[in-house]
């Protein structure tokens, strides 16, 4: 195997160990805030935090930075382990914030000791006024330099519920004039009074993410704690935090950014997917057309597709737009490795044919993959009365159509050479009914001279009699503009595209009479599907994960 090229993380963690890292000292971690499903974008930051771990032998913890109850669910919690894990990635230590908040308010106690965090009291407007701008520097408010004792008496006050959300903060003692808006005297804290998930009603103030990421990846002894570039000008605030902690013989974890992975044509922001679901644009977090990991599971993706398209992509220092195209390219890259072939048709066209005996049948065998022989075979019915695709008939059409036209010849896939000799027609002139006569002996596989008869159409069909019904749904993007979440003056929400879901009845071979959700097929000609969750006893449903060919690329 040839060794990938290194991204510029790599490099980083490269110099470390060629410094003063042993290897040994190397975790990593993966930080997602419960307040929502795991996205593609997410997806990029599993495969390199995981991927950093495969690569130095190194463990990952999965972290839920789960410190504002406002928004964060267990089920959120349940949701993202499964994806994590679906993805195919063991964590080492699966860890809280909120398992920290004791001796985060321990070490805030600390800093009031020090001199080096205070209780405020204002309104938030007068605190964002005292603070300045990036030209203009902050002033002190009123409460910089109260007393140790009342900080003391404050907080733990704070902490006793004695105060309605919003009345006192703690804030952080840096530098009102620093040039990083972020170093003027931060919140630490705030007064929440809303129950968690974990820690129920045990904690009625919560630590702001700046005064929790760098102290539990201490805790927890991170050696790379990476972010994405917004994260940028929080590294500061980040080591400053730290130097108030760390102890010499630990290890001081650092902080190092990326680029977020925007794709085009979908939104990768949970709160802006949570709209989408609250608003019943889709159906659920996990609807086959949301760009959620599992929305995609769902959809009929593979963990491999979407590994090997972080891969590909790889990981930035400046954003850019990442066509949705490739990540489609790499699923129908893997599913044409393992997929079974079958054939179903969805806008189906009855065809006679008038020399087949009536009421005669035989099961033809069809090979399951020309990719992978030990896939095997399997066997489909046919008879006189058989459906084809619509759009592979015509009357007459030029020498570009390798379909069926009238007086013209193609083979059936796994079958014979038909002929088409005419064709009926409703009321209105739609073709209702094609009739055809086949060559007997021109049997696929049968070694006969008439078998290797080359023709230039082949088209997949099923035999009405045997043909099983099944629900389609026929997915198109969700957005209509390639980036919907870049327009200044108008909302994503505008680019919802209308036709991002068909549902149709497919008519489909029997062998998948017993299918369970979750497998995946090439319907032949048509693209992958695989089965829905919503499959029933009673009731086949088929998604459409990708056609065959990308038909957006004109
Ligand atoms: P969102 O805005 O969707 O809520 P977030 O960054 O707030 O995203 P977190 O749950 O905090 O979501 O993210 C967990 C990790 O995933 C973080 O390290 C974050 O930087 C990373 N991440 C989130 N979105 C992307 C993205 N589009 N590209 C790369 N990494 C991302
Ligand atoms: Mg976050
Ligand atoms: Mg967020």
């Amino acid at each position: 195997e040839t060794k990938k090229s290194l991204n510029f993380i790599e490099h980083i963690v490269e110099e470390d160990l060629a410094n003063d890292y042993s290897k040994d000292s190397l975790r990593f971690r993966f930080p997602p805030e419960p307040n929502g499903y795991l996205h593609l974008g997410h997806a990029s930051s599993i495969c390199l935090n995981f991927g950093l771990g495969e690569s130095y032998d190194a463990p990952v913890n999965l972290r839920f930075d789960d410190t504002n109850p406002e928004k964060e669910e267990k089920e959120y919690v349940d949701a993202i382990k499964r994806d994590v894990e679906w993805m195919g990635y063991k964590w080492d230590k699966e860890c809280y914030a909120s398992d920290y908040f004791q001796e985060l308010y321990d070490w805030a106690v600390m800093l009031i000791k020090e001199g080096k965090a205070y209780v405020d009291s204002q309104s938030s407007e007068e605190m964002a006024d005292q603070k300045g701008t990036p030209t203009r520097p902050g002033t002190a408010g009123p409460y910089r330099n109260q007393s140790v004792e009342e900080n003391l008496d404050l907080f733990e006050r704070m902490k006793n519920g004695e105060f309605e959300e919003g009345k006192y903060v703690l804030r952080a003692k840096i530098d009102m004039a620093s040039s990083n808006m972020l170093m003027r005297d931060p919140i630490l804290y705030r007064v929440l009074h809303k129950a968690h998930h974990r820690t129920n009603t045990d904690w009625c103030i919560y630590p702001m993410y700046d005064w929790t990421h760098g102290q539990s990846d201490y805790l927890e002894q991170v050696s790379h704690s990476l972010c994405t570039l917004e994260f940028l000008p929080h590294r500061e605030l980040y080591d400053w935090c730290l130097d108030q902690l760390v102890s010499k013989d630990k290890l001081r974890p650092k902080q190092r950014e990326f680029a977020r992975r925007n794709l085009s044509h979908t939104i990768v922001s949970k709160r802006k997917l949570l709209k989408l679901v609250e608003e019943g644009v889709v159906n659920s977090w996990d609807d086959p057309r949301m760009p959620t990991i599992s929305g995609l599971r769902r959809r009929g993706y593979t963990p491999e597709s979407i590994r090997n398209f972080a891969d590909t992509v790889g990981i930035a220092k400046r954003e850019n737009l990442v066509d949705v195209s490739l990540l489609e390219f790499h699923v129908r890259e893997h599913l044409n490795k393992i997929t079974p072939r079958v054939m179903a048709v969805l806008n189906p066209l009855k065809l006679v044919i008038t020399n087949y005996p009536e009421g005669r049948e035989e099961w033809l065998d069809a090979e399951n993959s020309p990719e992978d022989e030990s896939l095997g075979s399997r066997k489909v019915p046919f008879s006189s009365e058989l459906y084809i695709e619509q759009e592979d008939f015509r009357e007459e059409a030029n020498k570009k159509f390798f379909r069926l036209k009238l007086g013209k010849e193609v083979r059936l896939k796994n079958g014979y050479i038909i002929k088409a000799e005419s064709c009926t027609k409703d009321k209105d002139g739609n073709i209702i009914e094609v009739q055809c006569t086949y060559d007997p002996k021109s049997k696929s596989g049968s070694g006969t001279e008439e078998s290797l008869r080359k023709v230039k159409g082949t088209l997949h069909w099923v035999s009405i009699k045997h043909a099983i019904e099944a629900e389609v749904r026929v997915y198109d993007r969700l957005f209509t503009d390639e980036n919907p979440d870049g327009h200044n003056d108008r909302d994503f929400m505008e680019f919802v595209n209308p036709d991002s879901l068909k549902v149709i009845t497919g008519y489909l071979e029997p062998s998948l009479k017993d299918v369970k959700p979750g497998e995946r097929f090439q319907f032949q000609r048509l693209g992958y599907f695989n089965v829905d969750t919503d499959t029933t006893s009673e009731k086949l449903v088929f998604n459409r994960t990708v056609t065959l060919r990308d038909t957006w690329a004109k």
